[in-house]
C-alpha cells in the first residue's frame, strides 16, 4: 500500500511539472547563468562551442532597468552626449553590459574620443559583441550589441585610432564600471 501511495505521489509531481517546463523554457533566462548588472558575468559556452544566451521577456527587463537603460539597451535609444556617467571616467577597470554583465570593454582601449560618449578602440573580445547593420535616420551605420542579451551598445566607426582605427562609440547608460 506505502509503495502505491510512493508510486502515485512520485507520478503527480512528474506529470505536473511538465507543463510548466515547458511553457517557461522561452521565457526564462537559461539558468546557468545569473543576471547581474553591476559585476562581471563571465561567458558561458555550450558544448558546441557557442557563448549561452540570456533572454528575457519586455516586463523583466522593465523589471530590472531603469527608464533610460530600457530605452537605450531594448529600444536601442541614444543618450545625449556629456550626460552619461562614463564618458569621462579615466579609471582602470572593465566595462560590462548593464543589462546582463558581460565584460564588454576594457579601460585600456578607452580613449578620449571628444564625442560625450564613452569610446573604445576594440571590444575585450568579439566574440562578445554583435554587429548589425543600421540604416535608421537615413544613414548607414553598423550597431553594437552585447552578444549575450541582445542589448544595444552603441555603434562601431572607422575613424578611430591606433591600432585598429575603431571608435567604438558606446553609451554609457548600456555599461556598468567594475573598477580594477
Ligand atoms: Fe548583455
Amino acid at each position: 500500500m506505502k509503495l502505491i501511495s510512493i508510486l502515485l505521489v512520485f507520478l503527480a509531481c512528474n506529470t505536473s511539472s511538465r507543463p510548466a517546463d515547458s511553457a517557461t523554457t522561452s521565457l526564462d533566462p537559461t539558468p546557468s547563468v545569473e543576471i547581474t548588472s553591476d559585476s562581471i558575468v563571465p561567458p558561458q559556452y555550450d558544448a558546441q562551442g557557442k557563448l549561452v544566451k540570456v533572454t528575457k521577456n519586455k516586463e523583466e527587463w522593465k523589471k530590472q532597468l531603469s527608464s533610460e537603460a530600457y530605452k537605450v539597451l531594448r529600444e536601442e535609444g541614444t543618450e545625449r552626449a556629456f550626460t552619461g556617467t562614463l564618458w569621462d571616467n579615466h579609471e582602470k577597470g572593465t566595462f560590462v553590459c548593464a543589462g546582463c554583465g558581460l565584460p564588454l570593454f576594457s579601460s585600456d582601449t578607452k580613449f578620449d574620443s571628444g564625442t560625450g560618449w564613452p569610446s573604445f578602440y576594440q571590444p575585450l573580445n568579439k566574440d562578445c559583441i554583435t554587429e548589425n547593420e543600421d540604416r535608421a535616420y537615413g544613414m548607414v551605420r553598423i550597431e553594437v550589441e552585447c552578444a549575450r542579451c541582445g542589448g544595444h551598445q552603441g555603434h562601431v566607426f572607422d575613424d578611430g585610432p591606433k591600432p585598429t582605427g575603431l571608435r567604438y562609440c558606446i553609451n554609457s547608460v548600456s555599461l556598468k564600471f567594475v573598477k580594477q
